[in-house]
Protein backbone atom coordinates (compact mmCIF):
# COMPACT_ATOMS: atom_id res chain seq x y z
CA UNK A 1 0.00 0.00 0.00
CA UNK A 2 1.03 3.37 -0.96
CA UNK A 3 1.58 5.76 2.14
CA UNK A 4 -1.12 7.35 3.69
CA UNK A 5 -2.30 10.09 6.00
CA UNK A 6 -5.25 8.17 8.16
CA UNK A 7 -2.62 7.97 11.35
CA UNK A 8 0.93 7.44 12.05
CA UNK A 9 -0.19 3.61 13.05
CA UNK A 10 -0.38 3.03 9.70
CA UNK A 11 3.48 3.03 8.44
CA UNK A 12 5.50 0.71 9.51
CA UNK A 13 8.65 -0.27 12.31
CA UNK A 14 11.64 1.84 11.47
CA UNK A 15 15.30 0.73 10.92
CA UNK A 16 17.06 1.56 14.02
CA UNK A 17 14.04 -0.18 16.35
CA UNK A 18 14.11 -3.35 13.71
CA UNK A 19 17.76 -3.62 14.53
CA UNK A 20 17.44 -4.25 18.13
CA UNK A 21 14.35 -6.30 17.85
CA UNK A 22 16.56 -8.49 15.74
CA UNK A 23 19.86 -8.60 17.81
CA UNK A 24 17.23 -9.41 21.09
CA UNK A 25 16.05 -12.46 18.84
CA UNK A 26 19.20 -13.34 17.28
CA UNK A 27 20.71 -13.17 21.16
CA UNK A 28 19.88 -16.57 22.24
CA UNK A 29 17.88 -17.34 25.25
CA UNK A 30 16.89 -14.87 28.06
CA UNK A 31 15.13 -14.39 30.89
CA UNK A 32 10.95 -13.96 30.37
CA UNK A 33 8.64 -11.08 32.03
CA UNK A 34 10.74 -7.97 31.90
CA UNK A 35 13.54 -9.47 33.78
CA UNK A 36 15.64 -9.43 30.75
CA UNK A 37 18.99 -7.34 30.13
CA UNK A 38 17.51 -5.68 27.19
CA UNK A 39 14.56 -4.73 29.26
CA UNK A 40 16.98 -3.43 32.35
CA UNK A 41 18.89 -1.21 30.20
CA UNK A 42 16.58 0.42 28.46
CA UNK A 43 14.61 1.58 31.29
CA UNK A 44 17.82 3.04 32.39
CA UNK A 45 18.29 4.75 29.24
CA UNK A 46 14.70 5.82 30.02
CA UNK A 47 15.81 7.24 33.44
CA UNK A 48 18.76 8.80 31.57
CA UNK A 49 16.26 10.63 28.99
CA UNK A 50 14.08 11.76 31.82
CA UNK A 51 16.82 12.79 34.34
CA UNK A 52 15.19 11.50 36.72
CA UNK A 53 14.77 8.21 38.81
CA UNK A 54 11.47 6.66 37.73
CA UNK A 55 9.80 3.35 37.47
CA UNK A 56 9.03 2.05 33.77
CA UNK A 57 6.58 -0.18 32.30
CA UNK A 58 6.01 -1.53 29.27
CA UNK A 59 2.58 -2.52 27.71
CA UNK A 60 1.53 -3.01 24.30
CA UNK A 61 -0.82 -0.42 23.21
CA UNK A 62 -1.74 3.45 24.57
CA UNK A 63 -5.39 2.00 25.50
CA UNK A 64 -4.20 -0.27 28.23
CA UNK A 65 -1.30 2.18 29.07
CA UNK A 66 -3.94 5.40 29.77
CA UNK A 67 -6.22 2.96 31.63
CA UNK A 68 -3.89 1.26 33.87
CA UNK A 69 -1.96 4.39 34.83
CA UNK A 70 -5.58 6.28 35.69
CA UNK A 71 -6.88 3.09 37.45
CA UNK A 72 -2.99 3.33 39.19
CA UNK A 73 -4.60 7.17 40.57
CA UNK A 74 -8.18 6.33 40.88
CA UNK A 75 -10.32 4.70 43.56
CA UNK A 76 -13.88 3.88 41.86
CA UNK A 77 -15.54 6.83 43.52
CA UNK A 78 -13.38 9.35 41.73
CA UNK A 79 -12.95 11.26 38.60
CA UNK A 80 -10.64 11.85 35.81
CA UNK A 81 -10.65 15.52 34.55
CA UNK A 82 -10.32 15.28 30.49
CA UNK A 83 -10.69 17.49 27.27
CA UNK A 84 -13.91 16.35 25.55
CA UNK A 85 -11.52 15.07 22.58
CA UNK A 86 -9.57 13.49 24.70
CA UNK A 87 -8.83 9.84 23.41
CA UNK A 88 -9.15 8.29 27.16
CA UNK A 89 -13.16 9.62 26.54
CA UNK A 90 -13.82 9.12 22.59
CA UNK A 91 -11.37 6.33 21.64
CA UNK A 92 -11.12 3.55 24.42
CA UNK A 93 -14.00 2.05 24.26
CA UNK A 94 -14.52 2.73 28.04
CA UNK A 95 -11.29 1.24 28.88
CA UNK A 96 -10.71 3.80 31.70
CA UNK A 97 -13.49 3.18 33.27
CA UNK A 98 -13.84 -0.58 33.05
CA UNK A 99 -10.03 -1.09 34.77
CA UNK A 100 -10.33 1.46 37.48
CA UNK A 101 -13.90 -0.41 38.00
CA UNK A 102 -15.97 3.03 37.43
CA UNK A 103 -14.22 5.96 37.79
CA UNK A 104 -15.99 8.44 35.97
CA UNK A 105 -14.43 11.10 33.23
CA UNK A 106 -15.65 14.55 33.61
CA UNK A 107 -15.03 16.60 30.31
CA UNK A 108 -14.51 20.05 29.78
CA UNK A 109 -14.28 22.32 26.30
CA UNK A 110 -11.08 24.05 25.62
CA UNK A 111 -9.93 25.49 22.41
CA UNK A 112 -7.55 23.58 20.88
CA UNK A 113 -8.08 20.71 21.96
CA UNK A 114 -7.14 21.96 24.86
CA UNK A 115 -7.78 21.87 29.04
CA UNK A 116 -7.03 25.35 30.81
CA UNK A 117 -6.68 25.89 34.91
CA UNK A 118 -10.58 27.68 34.24
CA UNK A 119 -11.67 24.77 33.20
CA UNK A 120 -10.22 22.47 35.49
CA UNK A 121 -11.30 24.98 38.65
CA UNK A 122 -14.69 24.81 37.43
CA UNK A 123 -15.17 20.94 36.83
CA UNK A 124 -13.93 20.74 40.12
CA UNK A 125 -15.71 23.84 42.41
CA UNK A 126 -18.98 22.84 40.58
CA UNK A 127 -20.18 20.47 43.38
CA UNK A 128 -18.38 19.40 46.70
CA UNK A 129 -21.37 16.55 47.69
CA UNK A 130 -20.84 13.01 47.62
CA UNK A 131 -23.41 12.82 44.85
CA UNK A 132 -20.40 14.04 42.53
CA UNK A 133 -17.73 11.47 41.66
CA UNK A 134 -14.12 13.36 43.15
CA UNK A 135 -12.20 14.99 41.36
CA UNK A 136 -8.57 12.95 41.42
CA UNK A 137 -7.14 13.42 38.11
CA UNK A 138 -5.96 15.68 35.65
CA UNK A 139 -5.69 13.99 32.49
CA UNK A 140 -3.75 15.73 29.71
CA UNK A 141 -2.88 14.50 25.65
CA UNK A 142 0.52 16.09 24.29
CA UNK A 143 0.48 16.77 21.32
CA UNK A 144 -3.21 16.92 21.33
CA UNK A 145 -6.16 14.74 19.38
CA UNK A 146 -6.03 17.62 17.53
CA UNK A 147 -2.31 18.23 17.07
CA UNK A 148 -1.77 20.83 19.04
CA UNK A 149 0.66 21.22 21.67
CA UNK A 150 0.45 22.84 25.57
CA UNK A 151 3.57 24.98 25.71
CA UNK A 152 5.54 24.08 29.36
CA UNK A 153 3.61 27.88 29.99
CA UNK A 154 0.33 26.20 30.14
CA UNK A 155 1.67 23.00 31.66
CA UNK A 156 2.58 24.35 34.32
CA UNK A 157 -0.37 26.46 35.08
CA UNK A 158 -2.31 23.40 34.49
CA UNK A 159 -0.49 21.76 37.15
CA UNK A 160 -0.47 25.00 39.56
CA UNK A 161 -4.25 24.56 39.73
CA UNK A 162 -3.95 20.72 40.45
CA UNK A 163 -2.17 20.99 42.73
CA UNK A 164 -4.09 23.49 44.80
CA UNK A 165 -7.27 20.79 44.16
CA UNK A 166 -5.06 18.41 44.54
CA UNK A 167 -5.04 16.35 41.88
CA UNK A 168 -2.98 14.38 40.05
CA UNK A 169 -1.72 14.86 36.62
CA UNK A 170 -1.63 11.76 33.71
CA UNK A 171 -0.03 12.64 30.19
CA UNK A 172 -1.89 10.65 27.44
CA UNK A 173 1.70 10.83 25.26
CA UNK A 174 0.90 8.73 22.52
CA UNK A 175 2.52 11.34 20.65
CA UNK A 176 4.99 12.78 23.22
CA UNK A 177 7.94 12.85 21.20
CA UNK A 178 6.08 15.32 18.55
CA UNK A 179 5.61 17.61 21.10
CA UNK A 180 9.18 17.39 22.60
CA UNK A 181 10.05 18.45 18.66
CA UNK A 182 7.65 20.71 18.46
CA UNK A 183 8.59 22.92 21.65
CA UNK A 184 11.80 22.09 21.40
CA UNK A 185 12.51 21.40 24.89
CA UNK A 186 13.98 18.86 27.36
CA UNK A 187 11.26 16.04 27.63
CA UNK A 188 11.67 16.68 31.60
CA UNK A 189 10.47 20.32 31.24
CA UNK A 190 7.09 18.85 30.09
CA UNK A 191 6.64 16.05 32.14
CA UNK A 192 8.26 15.95 35.87
CA UNK A 193 9.71 19.58 36.08
CA UNK A 194 6.28 20.62 34.96
CA UNK A 195 4.16 18.31 37.52
CA UNK A 196 3.30 15.44 35.63
CA UNK A 197 2.97 11.84 37.56
CA UNK A 198 2.92 9.71 35.18
CA UNK A 199 3.44 9.89 31.43
CA UNK A 200 2.02 7.17 28.71
CA UNK A 201 5.10 7.91 26.86
CA UNK A 202 3.77 6.50 22.87
CA UNK A 203 6.63 4.21 20.90
CA UNK A 204 4.39 2.81 18.61
CA UNK A 205 3.43 6.02 16.31
CA UNK A 206 7.38 7.24 16.84
CA UNK A 207 8.50 4.26 14.52
CA UNK A 208 8.30 1.05 16.92
CA UNK A 209 6.29 -2.03 15.88
CA UNK A 210 4.27 -2.16 19.00
CA UNK A 211 4.32 -0.84 22.62
CA UNK A 212 4.25 1.91 25.01
CA UNK A 213 6.12 2.98 28.05
CA UNK A 214 4.33 3.71 31.34
CA UNK A 215 6.71 6.20 33.49
CA UNK A 216 5.86 7.13 36.36
CA UNK A 217 8.00 10.15 37.78
CA UNK A 218 6.19 9.74 41.13
CA UNK A 219 7.54 6.34 42.13
CA UNK A 220 4.84 5.99 45.15
CA UNK A 221 2.08 5.97 42.55
CA UNK A 222 3.60 2.69 40.67
CA UNK A 223 3.51 1.18 43.97
CA UNK A 224 1.23 -2.55 42.46
CA UNK A 225 1.22 -1.42 38.95
CA UNK A 226 2.82 -4.41 37.97
CA UNK A 227 0.09 -7.09 39.00
CA UNK A 228 -2.55 -4.34 37.15
CA UNK A 229 0.05 -4.86 34.18
CA UNK A 230 -0.49 -8.61 34.88
CA UNK A 231 -4.29 -8.99 35.65
CA UNK A 232 -5.11 -7.01 32.47
CA UNK A 233 -3.00 -9.46 29.98
CA UNK A 234 -0.75 -6.24 29.06
CA UNK A 235 2.66 -8.00 30.79
CA UNK A 236 4.60 -9.93 27.70
CA UNK A 237 6.25 -12.61 28.60
CA UNK A 238 8.86 -12.33 26.16
CA UNK A 239 9.47 -8.94 27.10
CA UNK A 240 12.58 -8.18 24.95
CA UNK A 241 10.75 -7.38 21.69
CA UNK A 242 8.90 -5.10 23.36
CA UNK A 243 11.94 -3.35 25.28
CA UNK A 244 14.98 -3.91 22.92
CA UNK A 245 13.55 -2.32 19.90
CA UNK A 246 13.32 0.62 22.30
CA UNK A 247 17.14 1.36 22.45
CA UNK A 248 16.99 1.84 18.45
CA UNK A 249 14.84 4.84 19.34
CA UNK A 250 16.74 6.70 22.00
CA UNK A 251 20.59 6.02 20.37
CA UNK A 252 21.44 8.86 18.68
CA UNK A 253 17.82 10.18 19.69
CA UNK A 254 16.06 8.57 16.66
CA UNK A 255 12.82 9.00 18.54
CA UNK A 256 13.09 12.75 18.45
CA UNK A 257 14.22 12.72 15.00
CA UNK A 258 11.28 10.79 13.79
CA UNK A 259 9.10 13.03 15.55
CA UNK A 260 10.65 15.96 13.80
CA UNK A 261 10.29 14.93 10.73
CA UNK A 262 6.45 13.83 11.25
CA UNK A 263 6.18 17.37 12.81
CA UNK A 264 8.13 18.96 9.15
CA UNK A 265 6.15 16.75 6.89
CA UNK A 266 2.77 17.71 8.28
CA UNK A 267 4.29 21.74 8.17
CA UNK A 268 5.28 21.18 4.28
CA UNK A 269 1.22 19.73 4.15
CA UNK A 270 0.12 23.14 5.59
CA UNK A 271 2.04 25.17 3.48
CA UNK A 272 0.81 23.82 0.44
CA UNK A 273 -2.92 23.37 1.37
CA UNK A 274 -3.29 26.62 3.33
CA UNK A 275 -3.96 29.37 0.52
CA UNK A 276 -5.86 26.57 -1.20
CA UNK A 277 -9.73 28.70 -1.29
CA UNK A 278 -11.99 25.84 -0.57
CA UNK A 279 -9.89 24.32 2.56
CA UNK A 280 -10.11 25.86 5.32
CA UNK A 281 -7.46 25.29 8.69
CA UNK A 282 -9.22 24.14 11.93
CA UNK A 283 -6.44 24.24 14.20
CA UNK A 284 -2.82 25.23 14.37
CA UNK A 285 -0.50 22.62 12.89
CA UNK A 286 1.85 22.28 15.57
CA UNK A 287 2.39 18.16 15.71
CA UNK A 288 2.40 16.03 13.08
CA UNK A 289 -1.10 16.25 12.05
CA UNK A 290 -3.40 19.13 9.91
CA UNK A 291 -6.96 19.24 10.32
CA UNK A 292 -9.05 20.56 7.29
CA UNK A 293 -12.72 21.69 6.16
CA UNK A 294 -12.94 20.32 3.06
CA UNK A 295 -16.30 20.48 0.39
CA UNK A 296 -17.92 17.27 0.46
CA UNK A 297 -16.98 16.63 -3.67
CA UNK A 298 -13.19 17.14 -2.80
CA UNK A 299 -13.25 15.25 0.44
CA UNK A 300 -15.16 12.39 -2.31
CA UNK A 301 -12.75 13.11 -5.00
CA UNK A 302 -9.79 12.76 -2.67
CA UNK A 303 -11.08 9.01 -1.80
CA UNK A 304 -11.70 8.31 -5.58
CA UNK A 305 -7.66 9.32 -5.87
CA UNK A 306 -7.31 6.22 -3.13
CA UNK A 307 -6.33 8.75 -1.03
CA UNK A 308 -7.17 7.61 3.32
CA UNK A 309 -7.87 9.92 6.18
CA UNK A 310 -10.05 10.22 8.85
CA UNK A 311 -13.11 12.34 9.71
CA UNK A 312 -13.86 12.44 12.80
CA UNK A 313 -14.29 15.61 14.18
CA UNK A 314 -17.25 17.56 13.08
CA UNK A 315 -19.14 17.51 9.56
CA UNK A 316 -16.38 17.86 7.10
CA UNK A 317 -13.20 17.59 9.67
CA UNK A 318 -10.56 16.03 7.72
CA UNK A 319 -7.31 14.65 9.75
CA UNK A 320 -4.15 14.83 7.48
CA UNK A 321 -1.43 12.82 10.24
CA UNK A 322 1.82 12.29 9.17
CA UNK A 323 4.31 9.72 10.39
CA UNK A 324 8.16 9.27 10.78
CA UNK A 325 8.73 7.84 7.36
CA UNK A 326 6.17 10.03 5.50
CA UNK A 327 8.13 10.88 2.15
CA UNK A 328 7.84 14.69 1.05
CA UNK A 329 6.73 12.94 -2.35
CA UNK A 330 3.83 11.63 -0.76
CA UNK A 331 2.99 15.26 0.86
CA UNK A 332 3.47 16.98 -2.15
CA UNK A 333 1.09 14.46 -4.31
CA UNK A 334 -1.62 14.64 -2.02
CA UNK A 335 -1.42 18.76 -1.79
CA UNK A 336 -1.37 18.31 -5.70
CA UNK A 337 -4.32 16.78 -5.57
CA UNK A 338 -6.20 18.58 -3.39
CA UNK A 339 -5.09 21.74 -5.49
CA UNK A 340 -6.32 19.91 -8.61
CA UNK A 341 -9.63 19.05 -6.90
CA UNK A 342 -10.46 23.06 -5.89
CA UNK A 343 -9.41 24.16 -9.86
CA UNK A 344 -12.17 21.50 -10.82
CA UNK A 345 -14.71 22.43 -8.52
C1 LIG B 1 -3.13 6.37 19.25
C2 LIG B 1 -3.46 7.02 20.53
C3 LIG B 1 -3.49 6.31 21.72
C4 LIG B 1 -3.25 4.81 21.82
O1 LIG B 1 -4.08 4.06 21.06
P1 LIG B 1 -3.95 2.45 20.93
O2 LIG B 1 -4.62 2.17 19.65
O3 LIG B 1 -4.64 1.89 22.10
O4 LIG B 1 -2.51 2.12 20.95
C5 LIG B 1 -3.73 7.01 22.90
N1 LIG B 1 -3.93 8.33 22.89
C6 LIG B 1 -3.91 9.05 21.75
C7 LIG B 1 -4.10 10.53 21.82
C8 LIG B 1 -3.69 8.41 20.54
O5 LIG B 1 -3.68 9.13 19.41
Amino acid sequence: MTQQFASDNYAGTCPEALKYFLEANASGHELAYGEDRWTTQVCNQLRELFQTDCEVFFVFNGTAANSLALASLCQSYHSVLCHELAHIETDECGGPEFFSNGSKLLVGKGENGKLTPQIIDALVTKRSDVHYPRPKVVSITQSTEVGTVYTVEELRAIAAMAKRHHLKIHMDGARFANAVASLNVHPSEITWRAGVDVLCFGGTKNGLPIGEAVIFFNKALAEDFAYRVKQSGQLASKMRFISAPWLGLLENNIWLKNAQHANHMAQLLHERIKALPQIKIMFPPQANAVFAELPLPIIQGLRAKGWHFYQFIGEGGCRFMCAWDTEPATVEALAADMALLCQQG
